[in-house]
């Protein structure tokens, strides 16, 4: 199966921390919201995401490694697709190196996409918003990320783990 696999918040609490950031930063309290750079597109807000060494420091959510890493063994093909700002894309990758078996890092805006919708058998993502967008390529949610109760079932790394290997519908047996 080629399984897609969003990064911040997926594989490692970045976003969390940038939310920790904003408000010892600004006082802005984010909880039950999200990086959103439409409403927080002032460079002061996003310059924490611009670090050339954002990731470098930062701990996976150790489900992630455990789960994906097995993935990748039971020779499922795995793409991190997820939206890089140019100068964090390097710590980005580096991290992917130092934790993960990928097959392809993608960087992409449009995950939603055209052009991934239907090409992934799998995507798994911590936001229902982006996991919407995809008609014909089946979909996990996270439940890394406090979001408001969507059409997703949230689920652990071992949940997803769990029905990716035991298929429930013929269409993955
Ligand atoms: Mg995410």
């Amino acid at each position: 199966m080629l399984i897609g696999i969003d990064f911040d918040n997926s594989l490692v609490p970045s976003c969390t921390l940038w939310e920790e950031w904003m408000f010892n930063e600004f006082g802005i309290d984010l909880k039950g919201e999200h990086f959103n750079e439409n409403k927080y597109s002032d460079d002061k807000y996003l310059d924490w995401w611009k670090n050339p060494n954002l990731y470098d420091d930062m701990s996976p959510y150790p489900d992630a490694v455990k789960y994906v890493n097995q993935l990748s063994d039971d020779g499922h093909k795995i793409w991190i697709v997820t939206k890089c700002f140019d100068e964090h894309i390097d710590s980005k990758m580096r991290f992917c190196d130092k934790y993960f078996n990928i097959d392809r890092f993608l960087n992409t805006s449009f995950k939603k996409a055209d052009s991934l919708d239907g090409v992934l058998n799998l995507m798994i993502d911590d936001r229902s918003v982006i996991l919407e967008e995809f008609k014909i390529t089946k979909c996990f949610q996270l439940n890394t990320t406090v979001e408001e109760p969507g059409k997703f079932e949230l689920l652990s790394w071992e949940q997803i783990y769990e029905r990716i290997r035991k298929p429930r519908s013929k269409q993955y047996g």
